[in-house]
């Protein structure tokens, strides 16, 4: 190990931010420390396809130890960090062990956020990890089961209803999923419920589906999503979320699977910071991505709020991995704050998918629609996924799935019985 006074760097946080870090630090003299609660890197943008049936979680998910299994420089330490001591330069895991560091870089990400009410969460689960999403593939695909089991057709309605809340590119993607399964992967599947009468709602606040995309390219989503059986509510905003469905003030949508795919915050975490932070708990970082007054610490991807003329930069993930790149740099080279250039972003324009064939992108000036920004978003996302395993078999997927239309993941681990309603014994 080469003698330096800024050698040890932690960084916490294993997705698109920190694995991008320690990517640029791999081979440099720096003794990096990789902490993350969990054992993998996980490719968010494909998580609805895991929730979704079409893949299965390990096709998005590469272990963190093989990716930096060749750098020596470079540990992986699965833990859950609880607390920041800054005046020490040191972390806390849960357990209470201690690893102090020069340089620290916090990718932590984002949860979602019920805005106050998270009593919600347990009847509208969010998607943000491989165990949210198995979670609703698993209530997705148990409600059709469920709904066969039934007689009351009152009851077997609320179980072919589905509820998605935010209209973002998570909400249109899930919406045009859900309409895909029930619609076509389950046609014929069952004798006595008709799968392909399920209702699906998409209900968004705003006024239109995907508010940050030019609004050509919103309407044409809308569009799309409406010709393949989704209800699209925009302009409203969910007042209730319960066991039998969700309000909108007076209105009533009963149903049993409910979504939830709107609004983001960061973990308290980032208290220990003692800086300013936004209201979705983001921490408002100076431009060379540190936190005012420590300048060996920095915050990146969803978790940091850096300004600019245009508001905040979007939680997205080439922001991530830019952000990453810049820091990984000014680590490496062990740039002093007053020589660090301001970081800048590109903006190398956005892809929403809304259902197979059919997607909606902008570059520039250039709108994409249909087929051409499907299979641009579908070349972009294999080309970023981690490894070659990954990235076959998700193609294999996909290309079974464009020609057969079978999802290839239909898997329920739960008993139905959970979900049956209790029949009286001494009835017929
Ligand atoms: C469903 C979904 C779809 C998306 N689709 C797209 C898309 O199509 N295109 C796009 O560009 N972006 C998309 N995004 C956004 C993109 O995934 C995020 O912007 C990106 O992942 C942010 O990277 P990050 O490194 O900041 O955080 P993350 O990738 O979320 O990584 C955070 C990591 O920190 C770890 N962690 C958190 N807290 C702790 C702790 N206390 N201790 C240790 N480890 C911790 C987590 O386990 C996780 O591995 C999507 C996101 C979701 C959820």
């Amino acid at each position: 190990m080469i003698d330096n006074q800024k050698n040890k760097v932690i960084v916490i946080g294993g997705g698109f931010g920190g694995l991008n870090v320690v990517s640029t630090l791999r081979k440099s003299s720096k003794d990096v420390l990789l902490i993350d609660k969990k054992n993998h890197h996980l490719f968010q943008p494909l998580l609805y396809q895991v929730a979704s049936a079409a893949l299965s979680p390990a096709d998005i998910a590469t272990s963190l130890r093989e990716i930096f299994r060749s750098c020596k420089n470079v540990t992986v330490m699965m833990g859950d960090v609880v607390h920041i001591d800054k005046s020490k330069k040191e972390i806390t895991l849960k357990d209470g062990a201690k690893e102090s560091y020069d340089y620290l870089v916090i990718g932590i990400g984002a949860r979602h956020s019920y805005f106050g009410k998270d009593e919600w969460e347990q009847f509208a689960p969010g998607l943000k990890t491989l165990r949210d999403a198995l979670t609703i593939r698993e209530k997705v695909l148990l409600s059709f089961e469920t709904a066969e089991r039934l007689d009351d057709p009152m009851e077997i309605e609320k179980y072919l209803n589905f509820v998605v809340i935010g209209g973002g590119p998570t909400g249109v993607e899930m919406a045009g999923a859900i309409a895909e399964i029930a619609h076509k992967t389950l046609f014929k599947n069952f004798r006595k419920i008709h799968p392909e009468n399920s209702k699906i709602y998409l209900i968004e606040g705003a006024d239109r589906v995907l508010p940050p995309f030019p609004n050509s390219l919103s309407k044409r989503a809308k569009k799309d999503l409406e010709k393949m059986g989704v209800e699209v509510i925009t302009n409203k905003i969910v007042t209730n979320v319960t066991a039998e469905g969700i309000e909108i003030g007076e209105e009533k949508i009963q149903a049993k699977n409910i979504i939830w795919a709107a609004g983001n915050q960061v973990s308290p975490l980032l208290e220990d910071l003692q800086v300013e932070r936004d209201r979705q708990g983001r921490v408002i970082v100076e431009k060379d991505l540190s936190i005012p007054g420590n300048p060996e610490i920095f915050v990146i991807g969803d978790a940091a709020h850096l300004k600019s003329k245009k508001g905040p930069l979007p939680g997205i993930a080439p922001v991530a991995i830019q952000m990453a790149g810049y820091v990984g740099k000014v680590i490496k080279k062990d740039i002093p704050k007053e020589k660090r250039k301001p970081f800048r972003y590109f903006d190398k324009g956005s892809l929403a998918t809304i259902g197979t064939g059919k997607a909606v992108g902008f570059m520039g000036k250039l709108r994409l629609t249909g087929l051409i920004a499907w299979l641009g978003w579908g070349l972009i996302h294999v080309a970023y996924l981690i490894g070659y395993r990954n990235r076959f078999t998700v193609m294999l997927n996909w290309v079974f799935h464009y020609v057969t239309g079978i999802r290839g993941a239909r898997l329920v681990y739960k008993s139905i019985d959970e979900e049956l309603p209790k029949k009286d014994p001494s009835s017929k």
